[in-house]
This record gives C-alpha cells, structure tokens and sequence, in this order.
C-alpha cells in the first residue's frame, strides 16, 4: 500500500469534513513518523501537540499493555483506581485542595462539560474570545469565537458574547453580575500562537471575582507540559475556577478533563453530566504513565530552556517577522511567504510542521525532543525559507 492508494480509499470513505490528508502515515518511534511510502519524518507538531511523549514511548506502552490486559473498563458505576490516581495527581498540579475532577475524552467535551457547570451558578451569559478554538460539538462551538466554523451552524446556544482576545477593556465592557462564566486560552493555538498582554489574565481574575463570574481556562492545547508549566497559565499567578484539558493529557490516547476548583467543585450534581468512557482504566493508565514520565525525567525544565534557545535562533532567519509562544507550543509569523506553502515544503523536506494561519506555521513536538533534533528543524527551515525567498 503506498501513499496514493490510501488517499484513493480515504476519499472514497471518509466524509469529507477533513481537508484531504498528504500523506498515510503508518509508524513512529520517538518523534520520527513513517509514511506509506516508507519516507520518514520529524514529527514537529505531535498530532498537534497531543503526543506529548511523542510515538510509541515505552512507558505508556507498558502501562497501556498491563491495564487493558488486566481491565479495560468498568463503566462509571463502579471506581477505578487509575482514574482516582490520575484524579489525584491533577487536583494536586492544581494546588487546590478542594479542586475535583470530571473525566471525558475530548477538548470539545471537557468545555461542554464547563459549560454546563456554569449553567450550575443559576446563569446563563458566558464571555469568550473572538478567534477562540474551543471545539465543534454545539455547545463548544458556541464557545468557539471563529465565525467561519460557526455561520453554517447558526443558530448555536444563546447568550455567548465574543470580544477581543488580549483586550480587558473589551471585556469590562462584556462582563456583568450575570456572567455564568469568562472561558479563555492562555495562548490561542488554533488561531495562531497568539499570547496575550501578561497581565492580561490576572486582570481577568480580578474583573471575574467581582462580578461572581467563572474563569475557565481552556488548557486543552496549552496543557500537559507544553508551555513548560502543566496547565499553561501558571505563568500570570492566577487561580481559575476550571481547566479543561485534553489533547496531550493521555499522552496520544483519548482522554479528556474538566477539573473545576474551590466552590466550582461542588457544582455538579448527582446525574447532572456524564460520560461512558470518561476516566476509562487504559486511557487513565497512560495519562499516569506520562505524568509520571514528565515528572521523574524533570521535562518541563528543560523544554523551558529548549524554548528560549528555540525563540532565538527561529526570531534570526531572514523571512521570520517573530516567534510566538511559550514552551514548545511556539507560531512562527512569516514575513511574506504563505504559510502552508512552507508546512508542504517542510514535509518535502522530511519535517511535519502545520499552518496554523495564512502567515503562521504551528510548531508543537513532543516534550521529549533533543537538542540535536531541534538543531536539525532549525537548519531544515532556514533552508526552506531561504530556497523559497
Ligand atoms: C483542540 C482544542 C479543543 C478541542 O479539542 P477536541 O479534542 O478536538 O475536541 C478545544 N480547545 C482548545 C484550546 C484546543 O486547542
């Protein structure tokens, strides 16, 4: 089976939501891929910073192995030690004692989830961010302030308010005692790798403590490690309401959360929310394995400095306008080149990397990445950007 085969079965079977896939790829080992073709490639955008110990890592290998042949689901009628444990580690990150934890399995539904949490306060108006990503399903999509991914939808849930990202007067002016919740990403991904002003969020707080609003930070991207802090928004000193997480939380496998903290703990209600493969015993068992991983190999220190040598080094090529972004989460704005004509050059080249916007490729490798890989992606995208300028 080669490259073009796949594509030809893909089309004929998939619906045709997805833009058309490039290439199949069909192994990985670390952040090296394979493709049908048997081309291999550095995987710089992990399945868009999902495999955050990138392919195949053994750790999460062993303990998917061990649990889904020991036990591989118990429904949510019964407890299961990994998702207690795994519960246990994330209420900790936190630094909330009386933080607590709902189990899905997608970004989409770790917001819906914070959505009906809110409803919870007795509100109903909820403020988020114009070019925000928050998921696809109805009620995240009403989050989701990207009108093109909206308008064919409409109408979505009412009383969601889309303002500036970045601008606390715009919210000021949006936010009232009749908030149920402010949802925010620390950094936007999907838009672009767009950071705001730093005291952006810690203004935020303080304009949702006095008007009784939730903060929710959507860390479904920025989470895991990614930025080099486990949710991403530590950086700013704030306490949040809620985080949701996905996307690198199972370390590849799907697995979802929305961790509500202090009185948004007590929220939820017995049959108010849930979900039949939430906190199951395998993805929760990787989700451990990888937080274990981060933690004993002391990971999130070096991808601090890995970012700094990174931001630099990217901020010199001729053709880069800035580097954005923080940890290995960075959007690297082009001056003139189009974006997703470099993301194909770039595969070209043997190096997975994405488009983020119209001027921005995306970079988000797996945390575990070397210096020596990373000095490699450097040399191969300066020479793409100079070959096409
Ligand atoms: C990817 C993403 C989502 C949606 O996650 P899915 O798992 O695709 O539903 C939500 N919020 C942010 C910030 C994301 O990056």
């Amino acid at each position: 089976m080669t490259n073009k085969k796949y594509l030809n079965r893909w089309n004929a079977s998939l619906q045709g939501n997805y833009g058309k896939p490039a290439i199949t790829l069909v192994k990985g080992k670390g952040i090296v891929v394979t493709d049908a073709d048997g081309k291999i490639y550095m995987d710089f955008l992990g399945g868009i910073a999902t495999n955050i110990l990138g392919h195949a890592h053994p750790a999460i290998v062993k303990a998917v192995t061990k649990q889904v042949s020991t036990l591989s689901h118990v429904s949510n009628f019964y407890a299961h030690p990994n998702a207690i444990e795994l519960a246990e580690k994330l209420t900790a990150m936190t630094g909330d004692k009386k933080a607590k934890v709902f189990f899905c399995q997608s970004g989409a539904e770790a917001n819906e989830a914070a959505l009906k949490l809110s409803r919870r306060t007795g509100r109903v108006r909820i403020v988020a961010a114009q070019g925000a990503f928050h998921g696809r399903t109805m009620g995240a999509l009403s989050l989701t302030g990207q009108p093109s991914k909206r308008e064919p939808f409409l109408p979505l849930i009412k009383g969601v308010k889309h303002v500036p990202f970045g601008d606390i007067d715009a919210m000021r002016k949006a936010v009232s005692k009749k908030t149920a919740m402010v949802i925010i990403e620390p950094i936007m991904g999907e838009a672009g790798v767009i950071v705001p002003p730093a005291d952006y969020l810690q203004q935020l707080r303080q304009l949702c403590d006095k008007n009784g609003s939730l903060l929710v930070i959507d860390a479904v991207q920025t989470g895991m490690g990614r930025t080099g802090d486990w949710f991403g928004y530590e950086y700013s000193g704030i306490t949040p309401d809620v985080i949701t997480l996905a996307k690198g939380l199972g370390g590849g496998l799907p697995l979802g959360a929305m961790i509500a903290l202090g009185k948004a703990a007590e929220l939820f209600q017995p049959g108010d929310h849930g979900s039949t493969f939430g906190g199951n015993p395998v993805t929760t068992a990787a989700a451990i394995a990888t937080i274990d991983f981060i933690e004993s190999q002391q990971i999130l220190n070096k991808v601090k400095k890995q970012a700094v040598n990174l931001i630099q080094e990217l901020a010199l090529i001729p053709g880069v306008k800035e580097v954005r972004g923080a940890g290995l989460l960075l959007g690297i704005e082009l001056v003139s080149l189009k974006a997703s004509d470099v993301s194909d050059s770039m595969r070209e080249a043997g190096v997975l990397v994405n488009a983020a916007n119209a001027t921005t490729i995306r970079i988000a490798p797996a945390l575990i990445v070397s210096d020596t890989q990373i000095a490699k992606f450097i040399s191969i995208f300066k020479k793409v950007i100079s070959d096409a300028e």
